[in-house]
């Protein structure tokens, strides 16, 4: 089937790893236009280069540095200033409890969490506007809907972003924007082959894997791959999904313990 995707153009931030970068290749191989970023320039230029790819370095904290981000892919893909869709992506989680977080490490958490959607959705709003079939994605968690005490700033805030998507949806209806959320349980990313060495457990990657799939009581029995959530991203980023609005979907193996 068609997505229809190709010769559109969508924003994919944080898309130097993981998820991001599975959605930004598996969006070209549909003949998108995609621009995408990261904070570390290095990072970004292994992706290596495509005629419809654009990158440059830029922290979805930072409102004026997104602006300029998104300002830069519209000229880049001939300056109509048309964004068909967003990919609220970049993002990371951070393991603690309500004992060891402290007032930094919530007004960190909720600001990245934030921000990461606010300021591009901000940024690329007149250009999803002047599109026919507008998407915007949000890149969740199941800790939106089952939190967990180890993650308990980045449960909050992941909550409230689906609450935000909820409300944006409601709001961009009119102007024909549609705004689902991806909720992504355990994906084999960067993410966690950092923790694999910081917790220097001696198991290897594979049975650390195993070992961590069945503590979190994933009915598949493994992580999820990144080109697994990218498939679900595009299928929302699809004009198909045309009625699809105001949702989630969850990429996470069977996580879920209650009706979700
Ligand atoms: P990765 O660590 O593999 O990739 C994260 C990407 O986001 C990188 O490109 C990184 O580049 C970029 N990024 C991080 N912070 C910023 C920032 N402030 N501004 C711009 N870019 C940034 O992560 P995943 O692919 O695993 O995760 C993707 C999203 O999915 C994240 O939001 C994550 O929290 C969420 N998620 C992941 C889960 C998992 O199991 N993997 C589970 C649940 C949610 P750079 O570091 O150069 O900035």
């Amino acid at each position: 089937m068609d997505l229809g995707l190709a010769d559109r153009t969508y924003l994919v931030t944080g898309g130097s790893s993981g998820v991001g970068l599975a959605t930004v290749r598996a969006l070209l191989d549909e003949g998108a236009n995609v621009a995408t970023c990261g904070r570390d320039a290095d990072r970004l230029q292994r992706i290596g280069a495509h005629e419809r790819l654009f990158t440059a370095p830029c922290d979805v904290r930072d409102a004026a540095a997104v602006r300029e981000f998104t300002r830069r892919a519209a000229e880049e893909f001939g300056g109509d200033g048309v964004i068909d869709g967003l990919v609220n992506n970049a993002g990371q989680s951070r393991m603690k409890g309500f004992a060891d977080s402290d007032a930094e490490d919530w007004r960190d958490e909720l600001e990245l969490k934030f921000a990461g959607v606010l300021h591009p959705l901000h940024a690329a709003l007149p250009g999803l506007r002047e599109s026919a079939a507008a998407s915007v994605v949000n890149v969740n968690a199941v800790l939106a809907k089952q939190p967990e005490p180890r993650l308990i700033t980045t449960s909050a805030a992941r909550a409230g972003i689906l609450n935000l998507s909820a409300s944006l949806a409601r709001e961009l209806a009119p102007d024909g924007i549609r705004v689902n959320s991806v909720c992504l349980g355990l994906i084999d990313t960067g993410q966690w082959t950092r923790r694999h060495a910081a917790a220097a457990c001696g198991l290897s990657y594979d049975d650390w894997q195993a070992e961590l799939a069945a503590d979190r009581g994933v009915a598949l029995g493994r992580l999820g791959r990144a080109d697994e959530v990218a498939y679900a991203i595009l299928a929302l980023l699809s004009p198909r999904a045309s009625y699809i609005t105001g949702t989630s979907i969850d990429v996470c193996g069977g996580v879920g313990r209650g009706i979700l």
